[in-house]
């Protein structure tokens, strides 16, 4: 399919990243179907995007007449039938494999022929989940990164059977939602996880042993590596569950145990410490 033929843009899953999704593609212009198994979602995720958007109006970033012809061009659904009006799907479910692999199916039988299936996976194979449906040449990873509306990166990853025509497609289409698509391969953690998880576990590994504080393993890599977030503030951010799933995910994917979760993020994960989400991680909230 042609980026030409994208008008309509069906987003699974409203939570932290499909709002923002559903969010950028309406800012673009595109109509979009969210949807959610219950409505309290759906209500959630569109309380996220009027506050969202009254950010961007506040920083000019759009005007205060732009706000509702945005909210106006996202439907929210519970019916999963809705779903074949789409002329593109971007699958934003949790991230299990199972799961995902249900709704990737049930899209699957409802899309049009030809119209691109993509997953905004952050460490499931794009190869096995794109083999799931009957259209792998048209399926694709598109992961783009939590705030959604902020932060300009989408990993564009290709499976075995990625097209040529749904590959280019995807790429054109991220930049014409103002992001900067960065392409790669399929293979565990994709490029973003597979760099970040180890720098993460290495300053858990380095608090576990006592060689600095949180506050001074982050301010060493903030002054002097000039990251914008330390390690640790960012792993609070993005969830330690989340990071030790990703871990696993890596670990045994790649067969190294180099990718072994630190015992300090998994009795934090233990006792309930997530992060910013739970009040406590490595910091306290
Ligand atoms: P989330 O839990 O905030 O949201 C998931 C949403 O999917 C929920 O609202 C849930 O009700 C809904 N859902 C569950 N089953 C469904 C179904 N059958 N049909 C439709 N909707 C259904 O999760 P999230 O943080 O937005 O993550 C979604 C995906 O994005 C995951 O694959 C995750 O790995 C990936 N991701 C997350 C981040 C992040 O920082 N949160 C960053 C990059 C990628």
């Amino acid at each position: 399919m042609s980026i030409d033929q994208i008008k309509t843009v069906a987003v699974i899953g409203a939570g932290t990243m499909g709002n923002g999704i559903a969010h950028v593609f309406a800012k673009s212009g595109y109509n979009v179907i969210l949807r959610d198994v219950d409505q309290k979602f759906l209500d959630r995720a569109f309380d996220a995007i009027s506050k969202n958007l009254d950010r961007e109006v506040k920083k000019a970033k759009i005007t205060e007449a732009e706000k509702p012809e945005i909210l106006k061009r996202i439907r929210s659904t519970t019916a999963a039938a809705d779903l074949a009006a789409a002329d593109l799907a971007v699958e934003a479910v949790p991230e299990q494999r199972e799961l995902k692999e249900r709704v990737l199916k049930e899209a699957d039988a409802l899309l049009r022929p030809g119209v691109i299936l993509a997953s905004n996976t952050s460490s499931i194979s794009v190869t096995a989940l794109a083999a799931k449906t009957s259209r792998p040449e048209n399926f694709i990873g598109m992961h783009f990164m939590n705030p959604v509306p902020v932060m300009t990166l989408v990993e564009v990853i290709r499976g075995l059977q990625t097209s040529e025509e749904t590959f280019s497609t995807i790429m054109a289409l991220c930049q014409k939602l103002g992001k900067n698509p960065v392409a790669v391969n399929d293979a565990p953690g994709f490029v973003s996880n597979r760099v970040l998880m180890p720098l993460i576990n290495e300053a858990a590994y380095a608090v576990m042993e006592g060689v600095a504080t949180p506050e001074a393993v982050d301010a060493v890599m903030k002054m002097g590596m000039n990251h914008p977030m330390g390690p640790l503030e960012l792993a609070d951010f993005i969830g330690l569950d989340v990071c030790v799933d990703i871990l696993e995910v890596l670990q045994t994917g790649l067969g190294d145990p180099k990718y072994r979760a630190r015992p300090l993020l998994k009795k934090y994960v233990a006792a309930g410490w997530l992060g910013r989400k739970s009040g406590r991680g490595f910091y306290r909230y």
